[in-house]
């Protein structure tokens, strides 16, 4: 039953994504590509003071590079930058298996993605969005 209800959000994500378009005023922009699946996003973000205001992201991909993209942008719009790297962090384990139940809580609707931890070949699908992000991040740090 959990397994169809995750199924439900990957959907619904993947086919009216809410995020998959361009933004207002972008200031910051990384291409995500993961070729073994040939997904090919770019993420576009909007920070200012360190807050992610506005995302969005371009290309195609794969159901589950698409819906954690699209469900990534929902849970770090109108966060810090810090926060969003801590969420990245929390997904990343959250992917490889190494989690806890409390964290799996904190990553809302991206929790319908645990299932990928069984599926190693799906892996850089579901981590494309989050990896792009923390280029954006990191790079705009070593900037700072
Ligand atoms: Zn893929």
């Amino acid at each position: 039953m959990q397994n169809s209800f995750y199924r439900e959000i990957i959907n619904d994500h993947n086919l009216r994504p809410m995020h998959k378009k361009e933004i207002e005023g972008a200031n910051a922009e990384k291409r995500g590509v993961n070729p073994s699946c040939g997904d090919d996003i770019t993420l576009k973000l909007r920070v200012k003071d360190g807050v992610i205001e506005d995302g969005g992201f371009t290309g195609d991909g794969c159901a589950i590079s698409q819906a954690s993209a699209d469900i990534m942008l929902d849970m770090i719009i109108g966060k810090t930058e810090q926060e969003a790297e801590r969420l990245s962090e929390i997904f990343r384990r959250m992917i490889t298996g190494k989690v806890s139940d409390a964290e799996i809580g904190e990553l809302e609707e991206a929790g319908a993605l645990i299932d990928v931890s069984h599926m190693p070949a799906r892996v850089k699908c579901a981590v494309l969005g989050w990896h792009t992000l923390d280029a954006i991040v990191q790079g705009e740090n070593t900037e700072a």
